[in-house]
């Protein structure tokens, strides 16, 4: 009887003792999940249902223009106690989640001629673009494509109309284009080139009697003289009233000649592309005054430089 009261008595005592550890530790600390990535500790949460939440909401997530997106490395958890005053950090570790999800974007693009020209957030956007663009033009080779891309920048969508009026701005300006080569072109050689700026002093014709066989145009001594297109150099030197010459040969029997050059840079069967400096404006040969006599063959016969540059 009296070691029944004496263990009743001790039960007692320990309960009481265990009651003051646990009200001791809930005053002081607070249970908490430290989140980890990969091994790295990412911060303190209260509540580990919010994170998963936070990471089904991502998933599945509504965002407009994202296709799927999904959180690359799954967070970890780890129940702690910890001092009650501390802060955890919700919103660092949905920060850092965010940062570690990969989200798939994607847009519907307007192809013009096989090439993508703008993007929209729908189909039926796109499909308004379309038809907006083929009242004014029904030739245009216009088409719709779904896009998806992890840089929602590649791909950002524009509205209906600010899509339109920029596609048909882009559709003047290939057009542009187009008459510009095509004009530029002889025997299928685009002279994309001119070879000096200056002031035409003399145009391919009659002159005095006789045929000008070139455009001559003037500027200052030693300015660089380009070719007008690739192609390979045939003759390089002096030769009788040309003075110093350059010729070009570009294929499909179209030449080049620059004459009267001061300087010449290139050699006989020397590779050059459009652009490439040849040679120098000079008053060689049969001239007055610093300038370029540029001649256009097609099959060795000359023809109006003019028809192609210098308009
Ligand atoms: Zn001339």
């Amino acid at each position: 009887m009296h070691y029944t009261k004496e263990i009743f008595k001790l039960s007692k005592i320990i309960l009481l003792g265990l009651l003051l550890i646990t009200t001791i530790i809930l005053i002081k600390y607070k249970p908490v999940y430290s989140v980890y990535i990969d091994g790295n500790e990412i911060g303190y949460i209260d509540n580990k249902n919010d994170v998963e939440d936070y990471i089904n909401h991502i998933c599945n997530s509504n965002e407009a223009n994202v296709a799927f997106a999904s959180v690359n490395k799954m967070p970890e958890y780890e129940f702690k106690l910890v001092n009650n005053n501390m802060q955890t950090d919700e919103s660092q570790v949905k920060q850092l989640i965010d940062d570690n999800t990969t989200k798939t974007y994607t847009s519907y693009a307007i192809t013009l001629n096989g090439e993508n020209k703008m993007y929209l957030a729908s189909m039926e956007d796109a499909e308004e673009v379309v038809r907006n663009l083929k009242e004014e033009n029904k030739d245009l080779q216009l088409g719709i494509l779904q896009v998806y891309s992890e840089n929602l920048e590649e791909i950002k969508a524009t509205d209906v109309k600010e899509a339109s009026i920029s596609l048909a701005k882009n559709v003047k300006e290939q057009e542009e284009k187009e008459r510009k080569i095509k004009q530029r072109t002889i025997n299928g050689i685009y002279l994309a080139v001119k070879p000096i700026s200056g002031v035409i002093t003399s145009r391919y014709g009659s002159r005095w009697g006789s045929t000008h066989t070139g455009l001559d145009i003037a500027t200052s001594l030693g300015t660089p003289i380009k070719a007008v297109a690739a192609g390979t150099v045939t003759y390089a030197g002096v030769k009788g009233s040309y003075g110093n010459l350059v010729i070009i040969n570009h294929g499909n029997n179209v030449q080049t000649y620059y004459a009267h050059c001061s300087k010449i840079y290139v050699s006989k069967g020397d590779k050059i592309e459009a652009g490439d400096v040849i040679s120098a404006v000079g008053s060689t040969g049969n001239s007055t005054g610093p300038h370029l006599h540029l001649e256009i063959r097609i099959n060795g016969k000359t023809v109006n430089p003019q028809n192609y540059l210098y308009k």
